[in-house]
């Protein structure tokens, strides 16, 4: 048998949430984030899970490419755009739709006489600034990207930086709204937070990536108050189990010092699988069905687990790092992190399954 490790990730669960988005907003399109190898959880797989989609959004030209190339017919968004003129070229072999976000880009057309009319998702810096044309320059920017006549459709977008906060989006609203007055071109701003919590910015058509892995963008709302289902469960079982006594000491730098007499349990999963290296001690863990915590460092390949909570642990219990009883955002919490990195981490060496079931 190989190392017990692997992740299962759940076509229905996709599905579900996917479904939630579309109810939350009923009258714009739902672009599903499959970018960093749908966080996580394959982009193959994922996309598969979802013909039904509206299109998808992600940014590396590779995967975007092959998603045409299987057959999907519909939008796919490059969220950065293209970084070079060989790119633009392969956007407009592939019909993919890209983010134009800087005068540059805009250069790169002019500079080459398209092949094919070109969707573009004219990017509006509203507040982020990250990605975006500044305010001041947006309208010339646009009118200047029009005159190149290479597009045949021109969506108007903006990126919220804190729409996971109450009256996270107004001013960046403020912006927009203004900026794109009397424009008539479909708009795109909501990323998961801003397509539940936010349903002025709904528009023509929303971005939904961690939601749809079953994962919450607020530090306030669980995933589970969400409705959401968790689409990953990272799973390993227990390879040793130690009976340790007052004073002994558990891994490196022997952080973890038992009180009392106590079993530790060994779980085949480490920081090289994509468990975050600072989750300290008592980051919940799942074994064998209960919920339990993790005990000393996280090594390479390995964490250790109080199994106090947990009598009935064996070597061979299953175990959960996160998933279907354990949310990913709690580990996250107690890693000082959020969910979004830790289902991105998964390391190739975990072996990836699916079910339909759960
Ligand atoms: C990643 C990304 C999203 C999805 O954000 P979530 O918070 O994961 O829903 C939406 N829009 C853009 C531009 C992104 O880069």
């Amino acid at each position: 048998m190989p190392r017990p490790i692997h992740a299962i990730v759940s076509h229905s669960a996709l599905r579900h949430n996917y479904a939630l988005a579309k109810l939350a907003v009923p009258h714009a399109k739902v672009l599903a984030v499959v970018k960093a190898n749908g966080y996580g959880h394959g982009l193959e797989r994922v996309t598969r899970a979802l013909p039904q989609a509206d299109g998808f959004a992600t940014l590396e030209i590779d995967g975007a490419i092959a998603l045409r190339n299987r057959g999907f017919t519909d939008t796919i968004l490059l969220l950065e755009g293209y970084f070079d003129p060989a790119e633009l070229r392969a956007v407009q072999a592939a019909e993919l739709a890209t983010v134009i976000h800087c005068e540059e880009q805009i250069a790169m057309i002019e500079a080459q006489p398209p092949t094919r009319p070109l969707d573009a998702w004219f990017k509006i810096n509203t507040g982020m600034n990250r990605l975006g044309f500044p305010l001041a320059r947006a309208r010339h920017c646009l009118e200047r990207l029009e005159r190149t006549g290479a597009t045949r459709s021109i969506t108007l977008m903006t990126h919220f930086a804190n729409s996971d906060q109450p009256g996270g989006v107004e001013e960046e609203m403020r912006r927009f709204n203004e900026v794109t007055r009397g424009i008539a071109l479909p708009r795109s701003l909501a990323n998961s937070a801003a397509i539940f919590a936010h349903p002025d910015t709904h528009g023509d058509c929303v971005r939904q990536g961690i939601t749809l892995y079953g994962a919450t963008p607020f530090a306030d709302r669980p995933a589970k108050a969400l409705g959401l289902r968790p689409a990953m469960d990272f799973r390993s079982e227990l390879i040793a189990i130690q009976d340790l006594e007052p004073g002994d000491c558990v891994g490196y730098g022997s952080d973890y010092r038992c009180e009392v007499a106590m079993r530790i349990g060994v779980v085949a999963c480490g920081y090289a699988d994509g468990y975050p290296r600072h989750a300290p001690s008592g980051t919940p863990i799942l074994v064998a069905g209960g919920r339990t915590k993790i005990a000393g460092r996280v090594s390479m390949d390995m964490i250790t687990v109080d199994l106090r909570p947990v009598p009935e642990a064996r070597i061979g219990s299953p175990v959960v790092m996160w998933g279907e009883g354990i949310p990913v955002d709690e580990v996250a919490m107690a890693a000082g992190t959020v969910g979004y990195e830790l289902l991105c981490a998964v390391a190739p060496r975990v072996r990836i399954g699916e079910t339909d079931a759960f």
